[in-house]
């Protein structure tokens, strides 16, 4: 059994879950390979102008899992994460986008979050992800979510210590946990906020990471927050959550924007993108920037 998953959008946020949940169940993952001029040309030329960058880097993702034989491709629709709490449109319709620019003859293994409108559980969603694997035993869904959950709680804690999205994800694939060391002093530091996939990709960031290093700077990220501090970044704007990924945007941004240590904020974000353009509105204004 195996499930190709893009290398772009929600990989970047969930795939430590992802890994453990599906080779719990004896389902081998078959990555995209990493972004390339390829990739992004590929996946824009299935789209129409407009769509933002990061999901026409999806689509050119999606083409290369096809161009290396894998059939069952694996595109979540997650509409809603909590009550009214929204994903963004081509986020929302992204299997019903690939069924009409991917014109091939393969399996969109999809399966719908909606925590909004139906109140769909998690383990219904985790259903329908494996249902076209002939798993249908919800003890086994249940055993291999804890999995999941396993891998990405240690996944964050080494990201929250300070390692590199690619170290951190190595080592909890590998079922490690370890703590970051980080002695180095730097000149300066900043915040750098945008979206996983705008940030970890190389191809999409043009190396960003290297690049601050370089000038001795040191780059704090959402990675390196809890829930709890992005939370009560959030409200500290006097800003309510509407889109799923305020956490690691507006959340991130109004936190560092407080800490004494940080000398300024850097954000990065797609041409195109309607909820950034709202939640970077927000940031901007805010009294503390001025
Ligand atoms: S949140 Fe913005 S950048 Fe991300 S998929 Fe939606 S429109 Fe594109």
């Amino acid at each position: 059994m195996k499930i190709g998953i893009p290398r772009a959008l929600s990989y970047y946020n969930y795939f430590p879950f992802w890994y453990g949940f599906f080779t719990d169940l004896g389902i081998e993952i078959v990555l995209s390979d990493n972004t390339t001029k390829q990739t992004m040309s590929v996946g824009s030329s299935l789209v129409v102008p407009e769509t933002c960058l990061p999901v026409k880097v999806y689509v050119g993702h999606v083409v290369n899992l096809l161009e290396k034989g894998i059939d069952k491709i694996f595109v979540p629709s997650i509409q809603s994460i909590a009550p009214k709490i929204y994903n963004c449109s081509k986020i929302r319709g992204l299997p019903d986008l690939i069924r009409n620019v991917v014109k091939k003859d393969f399996t969109i293994v999809e399966a719908t979050l909606d925590k909004s409108e139906r109140n769909k559980g998690l383990y219904d969603f985790l259903a329908e992800a494996v249902k076209p694997f002939g798993i249908t035993e919800t003890e086994k869904i249940k055993q291999a979510s804890k999995r999941g959950w396993q891998v990405l709680n240690n996944f964050q804690v080494m990201t929250r210590s300070g390692f590199s999205y690619k170290k951190a994800l190595r080592y909890a694939m590998e079922n490690k946990v370890i703590i970051a060391e980080n002695s180095k002093t730097y000149l300066t530091s900043i915040a750098l906020i945008a979206h996983g996939y705008n940030l970890y990709d190389e191809r999409v960031s043009m190396k960003i990471f290297d690049k601050l290093e370089k000038l001795d700077t040191k780059v704090y990220t959402a990675a390196q927050l809890t829930e709890e501090q992005m939370a009560e970044g959030i409200k500290s704007m006097q800003s309510k959550l509407y889109w799923a990924n305020e956490y690691e945007i507006t959340g991130a941004a109004a936190h560092y924007i407080k800490d004494k240590n940080i000398d300024g904020i850097i954000t990065i974000n797609a041409f195109g993108c309607g909820p950034d353009s709202l939640m970077l509105e927000r940031i901007d204004i805010c009294p503390k920037i001025k």
